[in-house]
């Protein structure tokens, strides 16, 4: 897709940004410690990252889902970690609030957001709820004014970091999926605790855990959206997560292609620089076709999903299904490349490939996406 200037001046802006502000001594500090520097994530707000597609007059840009793919692109490229914290404010953070958030709610909680004032996660999976989102068995009861939640949301990006939660619980249990309604949760609020720090494989440096609900008193005044809608909230919410996840797949197989191509031109092996080996050269082609089709792919999806056209879904599951299959088979290919080396932590190579294994599992792993697909194909 060729884009306007509008779409590449976007670009260099978060390119610029994310090669000054998170330099390779840096990345290999976040993934060494697990600390993520705080003046980092206050410098995401005052270049404005976190309220991408928020109204300008809540401090937002106010731009469009394209802008936010190549954004997220341009950081992942760089550190899928920092991807991961953007997007999570502008997507599964934002996009409920924007969805079915009252002018109060949202001058409430998406402003804050978009500001950087406050940092929202998404609680929607549970131990016995993942793929099967509509299983969730956390409880919503009412009581007067108030709904008195109960239970367990598992590995929940930025939970122990995060002002306040968008929870997914059951009002209607005997109505399965189309018994769910939405709320925003305090995670200071009496009733809220957090479980262990997950020790994960990649992406190391945004917290993942579990959040525990005991008798949580949430006012009706922060239920979001109408009673026992909540599952097509969420729905909704994760075609633009899932859109964000395939823009960091697109980043990091950029950066991934990127490490192979300097390798193979650097290492001399047989009297020759590896990329004079015609494996070498097909594995580079392979992968740069690859990256090419999936970024268009998801160039494609935020259109679609702009345009408010009917298969939108469709398209941004087709994006994050193929973009992070492919990432994992491009840094698959880059870390070949690189032999030996490859597989040692001084290779930038070692923690992409950490990095974007996570890509086809959360915000609902490859086959829920081939679920989406061929349902939309087969209904
Ligand atoms: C680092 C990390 C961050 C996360 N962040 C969040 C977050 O912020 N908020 C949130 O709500 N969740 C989050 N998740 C949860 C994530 O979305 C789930 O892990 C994911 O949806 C898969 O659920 P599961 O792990 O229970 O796997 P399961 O659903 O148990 O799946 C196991 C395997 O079975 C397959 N499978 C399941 N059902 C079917 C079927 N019908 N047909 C074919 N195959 C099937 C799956 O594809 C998978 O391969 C996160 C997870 C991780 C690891």
């Amino acid at each position: 897709m060729v884009l306007s200037e509008k779409y590449e001046l976007i670009r260099k802006l978060a390119r610029d940004f994310a090669t000054a502000e998170i330099p390779s001594e840096l990345q290999d500090e976040i993934d060494r410690t697990g600390n993520y520097p705080q003046e980092l994530l206050r410098k995401f707000a005052k270049y404005g990252f976190y309220g991408i597609k928020a109204p300008k007059e809540l401090g937002g840009q106010g731009a469009d889902t394209l802008a936010y793919v190549i954004t997220i692109e341009e950081i992942a490229r760089v550190s899928m970690v920092s991807a991961i914290y953007v997007s999570g404010a502008n997507s599964l953070g934002s996009g409920p609030l924007m969805l079915a958030g009252t002018k109060e709610q949202i001058e409430k909680y998406l402003g804050p957001v978009a500001r950087g004032e406050k940092y929202p996660s998404f609680g929607l999976t549970e131990p016995g709820a993942g793929s099967d989102a509509g299983g969730v068995v956390t409880s919503a009861v009412r009581d007067g004014d108030y709904w008195i939640l109960n239970g367990r949301k598992a590995f929940i990006t930025a939970a122990p970091i995060s002002d306040f939660c968008i929870i997914f619980a059951k009002t209607d249990p005997s109505k399965g999926s189309k018994g769910i309604t939405t709320f925003i949760v305090d995670m200071k609020a009496p009733g809220v605790s957090f479980g262990k720090p997950e020790h994960k494989m990649g992406i190391i440096g945004c917290p993942t855990s579990d959040i525990v609900l005991e008798d949580v008193r949430v006012h009706d005044s922060d239920r979001l959206g109408e009673i026992n809608k909540g599952f097509i909230n969420a729905m909704k919410t994760l075609d633009i997560g899932r859109l964000g996840v395939a823009a960091q797949s697109v980043g990091v197989g950029q950066a991934c292609l990127d490490e192979a191509i300097k390798y193979a031109k650097e290492r001399k092996q047989f009297g020759r620089r590896i990329a004079d080996f015609q494996a070498i050269q097909f594995m580079i082609a392979d992968m740069a076709t690859e990256l090419q089709a999936a970024r268009e792919l998801v160039y494609n999806g935020a259109v679609m999903k702009d345009r408010n056209d009917a298969k939108a879904s469709m398209y941004c599951s087709m994006a994050k299904y193929f973009a992070s299959e492919a990432a994992n088979r491009i840094a698959y290919k880059a870390l070949q490349i690189h032999g030996g080396y490859g597989y040692i932590k001084d290779y930038r190579i070692e923690r992409l490939y950490r990095d974007v294994r996570i890509n086809t599992i959360f915000e609902g792993t490859s086959q829920v996406q081939q679920m989406v697909i061929s349902g939309a194909l087969l209904k």
